[in-house]
């Protein structure tokens, strides 16, 4: 009797100890979301990847007009959910396919920027913004635009300049096709200038025009050996826009270490990709699975190279509890739960990117004094053969068709003159 009295009393501690881990568990929840919102409230996350413009090409042909963006549900993005996830600033992508080298990708990337600004100017809870300033000041969600692939600017400087004039203020220097500048981590997709290796010459020439005009350099999709090279080359600091560790999940799209440790030399940014292949090398993976990611990444380069670029509508793939924007909450609550401090996440969101955007406006600035690169990239390393070569072609058919109209106009002089003489020389002949 003793002993099923003591052991009804053991039953009954072991319940109420439950009962309060519970109660400890959920109130400790509870105020780290609050903690959470708080804190993204203060410092609005500045998102570095996002590809919804190219779903609205694919599936609206960019007809903006047929569509709600506030409350899209074709899409993992849209305004509400941008809201609900805390975003004050998103970069969109101008994403220009790979199978548009060297035929029309010039007018695509047009195209998707046009896509992003009218997007940006018709809702008023957007506002396109182009400086490091503008984010800051802006009452409403900032707009920014990055271009996606450097194919986009046809090895062409000129174009790469009309693209900083149009806004465009980061560049990813490869997708997943090599240029013939710059060679990508995506080995064996496109079979298009194979023969590229790292970063050539101008490659180097890209970057320092980049540094130059103001343009933030984007490693994301760069092969090992192209990050090293432009982070030996470049003045400014560096971003990945959305890519994760490679000691994580070893594939070519993530960050070795070595090149992690120059990024913090660099003062660069890793905007960690939150794909599911690409954090967890598998189909599934879950926001433990992301915060890993960032706890290492802050291992090895420091906090004040964390970032976040969701990469949003462009995979398929997500983890559980980060299915859209709108969970971003989720990740900085877990990170706040795993020990990160207030004033880390704060660089997290928002401080680390604008640290970078302030320094390559710097950079700019300080190069005030340097004209523009008339570098341009030589025939042989262009494999194709429907670029129109203006030094030679126009000054020589000009010539060339001018002294065949000088001939062709003696010719119908002579036989002009011949016909008026000829009745009069005819008629002397019969008066002979
Ligand atoms: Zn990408």
């Amino acid at each position: 009797m003793a002993w099923k009295a003591s052991w009804s009393q053991w039953s009954i501690r072991w319940i109420l100890l439950c009962i309060l881990v519970l109660l400890v568990s959920s109130y400790n929840d509870s105020e780290l979301h609050l903690r959470t919102i708080r804190l993204m409230k203060q410092a609005p996350l500045i998102d570095g990847h996002n590809d919804f413009a190219l779903q609205i090409r694919r599936l609206y042909q960019n007809k903006l007009s047929t569509i709600n963006l506030r409350i899209l549900n074709s899409t993992r993005t849209n305004i509400k959910k941008l809201k609900d996830g805390y975003v004050g600033a998103q970069f969109w992508s101008a994403y220009v396919l790979c199978s548009s080298q060297d035929k029309d990708a010039v007018r695509l990337a047009l195209e998707q920027i046009d896509v992003i600004k009218r997007m940006c100017n018709e809702y008023d809870e957007l506002e396109l913004v182009t400086s490091s300033e503008g984010i800051v000041k802006t009452s409403k969600l900032a707009c920014l635009i990055g271009i996606e692939g450097g194919h986009a600017i046809d090895s062409s400087l000129g174009t790469l300049r009309m693209f900083y004039d149009l806004g465009v203020r980061y560049m990813s220097l490869t997708h997943t096709c090599n240029t013939p500048w710059a060679e990508t981590s995506s080995y064996g997709v496109h079979s298009s200038y194979q023969d590229t290796k790292s970063l050539t010459d101008f490659g180097k020439e890209v970057v320092k025009e980049m540094n130059r005009i103001g343009m933030i350099i984007d490693l994301s999709h760069t092969s090992f050996s192209t990050s090293r090279e432009v982070l030996n080359v470049s003045k400014a600091p560096v971003i990945f826009s959305h890519s994760a560790a490679f000691a994580l999940c070893k594939i070519n799209r993530n960050i070795p270490d070595d090149i992690l440790k120059q990024v913090k030399e660099n003062k660069g940014l890793v905007m960690v990709n939150f794909h599911t292949e690409f954090v967890a090398c598998q189909k599934t993976a879950n926001i433990s699975t992301v915060a890993d990611h960032f706890d290492y990444i802050s291992r090895v380069a420091g906090f004040q190279s964390v970032g976040i670029g969701g990469d949003y509508d462009g995979v398929n793939g997500y983890p559980s509890g980060l299915e859209d924007p709108s969970k971003y909450p989720s990740l900085i609550q877990e990170l706040l739960r795993r020990g990160w401090k207030e004033k880390e996440l704060e660089g997290v969101l928002r401080g680390n990117f604008l640290r970078v955007f302030r320094e390559v406006e710097k950079v700019r600035d300080e190069q005030i004094y340097l004209n523009p690169s008339e570098e341009e990239i030589s025939d042989d390393e262009l494999n194709y053969s429907c670029r129109l070569d203006l030094r030679s072609f126009e000054p020589k058919n000009l010539q060339k068709s001018g002294g065949q109209e000088k001939g062709r106009s003696m010719l119908d002089l002579i036989l002009n003159v011949s016909i008026i003489f000829l009745p009069v020389l005819l008629r002397e002949l019969r008066g002979w």
